[in-house]
């Protein structure tokens, strides 16, 4: 069990009690993007990008051929010349969405919570690698290293490093400015870490393009809103078999992208789609699948856990593909480059994909999530803290953005991978009980 001078100082981090307030960061604005459906909006801004972009897949198609749906938004989204990532990556309220740790300090500060738990009921290992995937504007990290800075005296013997992967130049520089002050040093020939710096609280940051670039060891793996933005296969049930959806040329219409059926089956369609499947379209993301491979092995390897946060379902939904452009919802094939396109995570794909090697937990949803990690007495105490009505307000309604059911309550969900010897005591005559529980996923470790 987690001593209990170091759980007090933990319960301490969970209220506030401890280190520097600061107040929320804004007000949250009126739509996150995990709502799907029919629309899209006109849009004349980022028209000669998108152009470009467009003119460069309409050369392609008319080379080769429809392409899949993968193909299409891993152009559309990290495309180094044009790509949604590459080049625009407009994350936050004046961008095209907004990510829960753009909305609240308090989000990113019990995911920081929830790595110390699973560090000390792990036997606090000497070192540990926090790595994350796709950080966004670096909101997320900063929160959790101002946690990590609270618990200084908790880590004061371990070496904690920071490892982003990050594909986006434009979104690595943001992140360099909000951790380190810009303070970084480049080197875009080294072959693992593309730049490297130090966190304002003293921590090493390194940065890479690939989760294999990551160097092995004792690591916590996060990803935020990452999963949904990988490129996925979008199949079609019709009365002569499964057809895998791919994106052409529109013949009516110069310069438009519609989408196919492919004429046959495909090896997509083969490798994808299980027999005894029953929805009758399904959307795969096979670099989902690679990459929780990745990470279960490592677990498995070094030790560790994963938590991934995000929009999806256990493996109900159908089409989920859609693309948000100012907070709208925006045509996914309408001017390429220029609007995120996303898809939910089917978590019963990850969970089949950890294929054993590591445990799983989850999806739960968010508000669970956070009110197990203590979510409600840190409001509490910010309120009591905070100086006039308008933090109140600020704080109240950033509050009900992340928890409302009807907000991103329900529909954000948690899912983590760990090591068996973590939920089942190798020694099987040691009950469960004996083991600390998963903060976050269960009963509160905190209370
Ligand atoms: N986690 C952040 C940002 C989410 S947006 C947040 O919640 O606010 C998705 C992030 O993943 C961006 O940083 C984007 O540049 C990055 N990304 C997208 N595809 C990627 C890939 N294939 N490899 C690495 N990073 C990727």
């Amino acid at each position: 069990m987690v001593p209990l001078l170091a759980r007090r100082a933990l319960l301490a981090a969970a209220l506030g009690l401890a280190g520097r307030r600061r107040l929320p960061r804004h007000h949250a604005p009126a739509a996150a993007r995990p709502s799907s459906g029919a629309g899209g909006e006109p849009e004349a801004e980022g028209s000669n990008r998108a152009t470009a972009l467009l003119r460069h897949l309409l050369l392609k198609l008319r080379a080769t051929g429809p392409v899949t749906v993968a193909e299409y938004m891993r152009e559309a989204l990290t495309n180094p010349g044009q790509g949604y990532y590459t080049h625009r990556g407009a994350i936050g309220e004046t961008g095209d969405f907004v990510t829960s740790p753009e909305i609240s300090q308090v989000f990113g500060e019990r995911i920081g919570i929830w790595y110390i738990s699973e560090w000390m009921a792990t036997g606090k290992p000497k070192a540990f690698q926090l790595v994350e995937l796709g950080p966004g504007r670096g909101t997320l990290i900063d929160d959790i290293l101002r946690v990590f800075n609270q618990l200084a005296s908790l880590l004061s013997k371990c070496d904690v490093s920071i490892h982003l992967v990050e594909v986006s130049p434009k979104l690595s520089e943001t992140q360099a400015l909000m951790l380190t002050g810009g303070k970084v040093q480049s080197n875009p020939e080294d072959t693992s870490a593309y730049m490297k710096g130090v966190s304002k609280t003293g921590i090493p940051i390194f940065w890479y393009r690939d989760i294999q670039d990551v160097p092995p060891g004792y690591s916590f793996y996060l990803a935020h809103e990452f999963f949904d933005a990988l490129p996925i296969h979008k199949f079609q049930r019709t009365e002569k078999g499964w057809r895998e959806v791919l994106v052409d040329i529109d013949p009516e219409v110069p310069d438009q992208l519609r989408f196919v059926l492919s004429p046959s089956s495909t090896p997509a369609t083969e490798n994808f789609i299980q027999p005894e499947e029953t929805r009758d379209h399904v959307e795969v993301c096979p670099e989902a699948g690679v990459i929780i491979q990745r990470l279960a092995c490592r677990i498995e390897k070094d030790g560790g856990a994963a938590l991934v946060a995000d929009y999806g379902h256990d493996g109900t939904k159908t089409d989920t593909f859609r693309g948000f452009q100012n907070h709208k919802l925006h045509d996914v094939l309408r001017a390429p480059g220029t609007a995120d396109l996303t898809a939910d995570v089917d978590f019963s794909y990850l969970r089949k994909m950890a294929q054993g090697r590591t445990a799983t937990l989850g999806p739960i949803k968010q508000q669970e999530f956070l009110k197990n990690m203590g979510i409600d007495l840190r409001l509490q105490v910010l309120l009591q803290n905070s100086p006039d009505t308008a933090t109140h307000e600020q704080l109240l309604h950033s509050y009900d953005m992340l928890m409302n059911p009807k907000k991103m309550g329900d529909c954000f969900n948690f899912f983590a991978l760990l090591p068996h010897h973590r939920l089942v005591h190798p020694d099987k005559k040691h009950k469960p009980e004996s083991l600390p529980p998963v903060a976050g996923f269960g009963e509160l470790l905190l209370k």
